[in-house]
């Protein structure tokens, strides 16, 4: 199985766009409103990259984008997630295991940077499960619904990290924007791969 890095990326950047004003909506009730920007920013700059350097490998090109080009909490800490699947995927036998190590290695990234866990109201809540479900070998679509399953979840908890711990019971009902955004990325690698 062969999956385009490329066309997941652009899918991703699609996704983003058409959810950016939920996403804004977001962050403007637990944070600054920026999230959906920055998400869309980084996405598309890396379309843009991907345009000009069609050869290069599509995820490790987003990592670099996210690192060095976007601002937010988010940026570095996506950066980071997609650098490590890009040089998973790079290394793996084959794209699947890539995906599952690269989440698994992102991920725990995030967690040295950020120091977040679980239940803190974070990315980690949609990041987590995604990684579980890979390492189960569930298909890419139970993947997604699993990290969407965890960022709904973050609905009901108060925040421990980011911006959105300032404002306490303000955000309970709404979804964590960065949980939401980074699902999105397991719906895009379903739709391209499955
Ligand atoms: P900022 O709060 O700097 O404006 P963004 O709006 O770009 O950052 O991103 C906000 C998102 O970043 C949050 O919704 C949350 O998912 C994520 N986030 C914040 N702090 C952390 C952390 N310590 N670990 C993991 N994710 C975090
Ligand atoms: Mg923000
Ligand atoms: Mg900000």
């Amino acid at each position: 199985m062969t999956i385009d890095q490329s066309q997941v990326l652009r899918t991703y950047a699609e996704a983003a766009r058409v959810a950016h004003e939920a996403l804004t909506a977001l962050d403007q009730i637990s944070g600054d409103g920026d999230f959906g920007d920055n998400l869309c920013e980084g996405l598309d700059r890396t379309v843009a990259a991907l345009d000009a350097s069609p050869e290069e490998p599509a995820v490790a090109v987003a990592g670099s984008v996210f690192l060095d080009q976007v601002g937010g909490t988010s940026g570095p800490l996506i950066g980071l997630l997609l650098s490590a699947i890009g040089r998973a995927l790079a290394e793996a036998p084959d794209p699947r295991a890539g995906w599952a190590t690269g989440v698994r290695e992102g991920l725990a990234a995030i967690q040295r940077v950020g120091e977040a866990e679980p239940g803190d109201r974070t990315m980690v809540d949609a990041l987590a499960p995604a990684r579980d479900a890979l390492a189960e070998g569930e298909k890419f679509a139970d993947v997604a619904r699993a990290a969407f399953a965890g960022a709904a979840a973050t609905a009901g908890i108060r925040a421990r990290r980011g911006r959105a711990s300032y404002v306490g019971d303000r955000v309970l009902g709404a979804p964590d924007p960065g949980a939401t955004g980074v699902a999105l990325l397991f719906w895009s690698l379903a739709r391209v791969a499955e």
